[in-house]
């Protein structure tokens, strides 16, 4: 069966003797998967969750039970006063337009401590110009680089003593860049640092790619407001769109004005069937984040052991759920994702070749067969065309699909006839 789906005897190999090697690994995530089971679970009893919320509402959306249930639940978990779930909310970058539009005000300024953000905000902050950008509205914005993968202290200190910051923005997971991803350790200790010259300051958690990695969330560590994707971890590879805004109670009313209207906020909002999807997806979360990253140490682990170099290494601290490999020529990398691209329950039959992309600067190769449209909780692979050609792979509903992925793509580069 294994050579009908073209994988090769010895990329099979290779794969399940990376993974006799992995049990200490899988161990760990495995724990922090129960760990966070254990607190979806117990949210789940402490709003009594019952069939009743699985209706919805449509038209205004008023006295939606299930949505009220579904916020109450994600509230709890991620450890925040208040949350906004919502599938108007139309992805991950939408959410954290919403939240920079409701915090900054005309004269404002907002700093990022972790360097450029990710792409798809350069023309909300107006990095990139657009007459719609906070830029256009009068709110300046400011960066300080990241040193060593790692938070410049003193400089931030510095800026906040000398500047009247309004919002400081964090981005954990590396987006398109090569450093590291910020583990919940790192904020911790940079939240704390900027409390001691500012009370003040709203701190705004880009959480993309981390949710349920490791133990702790953001808000358990000072973050005042905390956004992400439902096409990504949180989502469980079952909500069909939508993302989050938790964190202080002021925050997320002030979000739920600029989502709906000002007088409206978080009251009105139709679910349109989707309570159901919403609720076991975040049932699911824990385990199908813990699938993602076996797939990724195992990847992280084969691809180390044919030569490549890869970020993180198999045995590294994670913060999020991205795996790079360096494949230092673009054969490589076209060949690795075409692999990714055929072991897809979805569009299989495909073949991914690097193409121009509104938004990026050099071609892009993308290989993603998934059930919900760009859905990166499902295994997808991409990476820019440029040296030293990098292929950023992440998600995987379970891990045995994710493994054979991983044998066919091994399989494919292997094999330099295709
Ligand atoms: C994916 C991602 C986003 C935005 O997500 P979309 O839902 O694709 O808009 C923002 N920041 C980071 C770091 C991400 O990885």
């Amino acid at each position: 069966m294994y050579k009908e789906f073209e994988i090769s005897d010895k990329a099979k190999d290779l794969v399940l003797k990376a993974e006799e090697s992995l049990k200490d690994e899988f161990k760990k995530i495995d724990e922090a998967c129960d760990i966070n089971s254990l607190k979806v679970l117990n949210a789940f009893h402490n709003n009594n969750i019952s069939e009743a919320h699985f209706n919805s509402t449509t038209g205004y959306g008023y006295d939606d039970i299930g949505r009220t249930a579904i916020e109450n639940v994600f509230k709890e978990v991620l450890g925040a006063e208040d949350a906004l779930v919502r599938s108007q909310f139309i992805s991950g970058s939408h959410a954290l337009c919403v939240a920079l539009f409701s915090y900054l005000r005309p004269g404002d300024l907002m700093l990022s401590i972790t360097g450029t953000p990710y792409d798809t905000l350069h023309e909300v902050i107006g990095i990139k110009e657009n007459k719609s950008s906070l830029k256009s509205f009068g709110i300046l914005y400011d960066q300080i680089e990241l040193v060593s993968d790692d938070f410049d202290y003193e400089k931030i200190k510095h800026y906040l003593t000398s500047k009247k910051v309004k919002l400081i923005e964090i981005q954990r997971s590396k987006g398109y860049s090569t450093r590291k991803s910020i583990t919940i350790d790192k904020l911790e200790k940079v939240i704390n640092e900027i409390r001691k010259v500012d009370k003040d300051v709203i701190i705004m958690v880009d959480n993309c790619y981390c949710e349920f990695v490791e133990e702790k969330s953001p808000c358990m560590v000072g973050a005042d407001v905390v956004v992400g994707s439902l096409i990504k971890n949180l989502g469980g590879g079952i909500a069909p769109n939508g993302a989050y805004i938790v964190g202080k109670k002021e925050l997320i009313t002030l979000a739920g004005e600029r989502l709906t209207l000002p007088g409206e906020g978080k009251e009105v909002g139709p679910t349109l069937g989707i309570n159901k999807q919403i609720l076991q997806g975040i049932f699911m979360a824990p385990s199908v984040v813990s699938s993602s990253l076996k797939t990724a140490i195992l990847t992280s682990k084969v691809l180390e052991d044919l030569g490549y170099k890869v970020e993180p290494k198999y045995n590294e601290k994670r913060a999020d759920i991205v795996q790079n490999i360096i494949f230092g020529n673009e054969d490589d990398l076209v060949r690795y994702c075409g692999g990714i691209q055929s072991a897809s329950p979805i569009d299989s039959f495909s073949k991914p070749v690097p193409w121009d992309m509104p938004g990026y600067d050099d071609k892009v190769v993308m290989a993603a067969g998934t059930f919900t449209q760009g859905s990166s909780i499902e295994l997808s692979c991409d990476g820019p065309i440029r040296p030293p050609f990098i292929a950023y792979q992440q998600g995987g509903l379970t891990y045995s699909y994710g493994k054979l992925a991983v044998m066919k793509a091994v399989s494919m580069l292997l094999d330099n006839d295709k």
